[in-house]
């Protein structure tokens, strides 16, 4: 077996994603993964703010204390990845492949955006991002994950289906019986209707953000199923981290980014009987 573990965590370079990385640190010694040495990957589309972000985890207090960086036994490296952007993605899959030939086991998909207004080029830009970005990361990252690895999608519980209409949440679930495309058809529903100006009445929330959640969701727990029918014991998850003060809350969250951390955190370090393909908030299995 491995004698260290690779972790990869997206959007990291703020907010949650950013106390992702941290609590992972501070974490990993007590996990029950703990198999040697950890490197965390802190990847951000911007190699400024990247930096800048390793900068403040190297004069951070509770890591200090804690001496998971002195010891040379978590590693925090910084590498690019825009998720929006196919060149990226797979320019950062080959850099790990040729880095990390026996793969990798933790993957946390948290970057994402939420976007003012509401129109198709607001849609487009949102699902292009949240759905299709973080749909494209998984597509070409997830064959690298190793037995008994663990992928966190952060998505969001903007993305339950409560204030859909009843035939768009038979949808969604019989889409989820189905495929990814299945999925992704129903993402470009949304674009054509709210195109047509008609999204309301065709039962689908006017938001963005809210709709690229919902997608995110279905697309977890496809890609749960479908992993779990290649029998390697890689466990894929969705979650909300609650109402967190970061900058896209624009300092209303009532959660620390830390508190923001602690579900997906549990989620790729703790033992989670086995669980896969399930939305979680708060550390708890809730309804999508
Ligand atoms: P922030 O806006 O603070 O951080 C978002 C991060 O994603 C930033 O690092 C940003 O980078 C990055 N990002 C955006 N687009 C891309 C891209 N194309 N490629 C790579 N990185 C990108 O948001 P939060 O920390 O609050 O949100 C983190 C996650 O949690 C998101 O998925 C969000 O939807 C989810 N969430 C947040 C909630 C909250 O209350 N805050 C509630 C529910 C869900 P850059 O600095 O370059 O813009």
């Amino acid at each position: 077996a491995p004698q260290s573990k690779i972790a990869v965590v997206t959007g990291a370079n703020k907010g949650i994603g950013l106390a992702i990385v941290r609590n992972l640190a501070l974490d990993y010694p007590k996990s029950p993964l703990n198999r040697g040495p950890l490197t965390i990957y802190l990847t951000a589309r911007s190699q400024e703010r990247g930096a800048e972000a390793i900068k403040s985890l190297n004069a951070d207090n509770a890591l200090k204390q804690a001496g998971v960086l002195q010891e040379g036994r978590t590693t925090i490296t910084f590498a690019t990845l825009d998720i929006s952007q196919t060149k990226s993605i797979q320019s950062f899959r080959d850099f790990l492949k040729s880095e990390h030939p026996d793969g990798i086991d933790i993957l946390i998909n948290n970057a994402a955006v939420a976007l003012q207004g509401f129109d198709s080029n607001v849609v487009k830009d949102t699902l292009e991002t949240n759905y299709y970005g973080t749909l494209e990361a998984m597509q070409d990252l997830l064959p690298l994950v190793r037995d008994g690895g663990r992928v966190v999608n952060v998505c969001s519980m903007a993305g339950s289906l409560s204030k859909y209409s009843a035939e768009l949440k038979e949808a969604f679930h019989d889409a989820v019986g189905e495929d990814v495309p299945a999925v992704t058809a129903l993402m470009e529903k949304f674009k054509r209707d709210v195109g047509d100006g008609k999204e309301k009445e065709r039962g689908w929330p006017s938001a963005a953000y809210a709709v690229s959640k919902a997608g995110e969701i279905a697309m977890t727990k496809v890609m749960a199923r479908e992993e779990e029918g290649r029998g390697r014991g890689v466990l894929i998850n969705a979650c909300c981290p609650g109402y967190v003060n970061t900058d896209m809350t624009k300092g209303k969250g009532t959660k620390t980014p830390d508190e923001g951390a602690k579900t997906p955190v549990m989620l790729a370090l703790q033992d989670i009987g086995g669980k896969t393909g399930l939305m979680w908030q708060t550390e708890k299995e809730v309804q999508w």
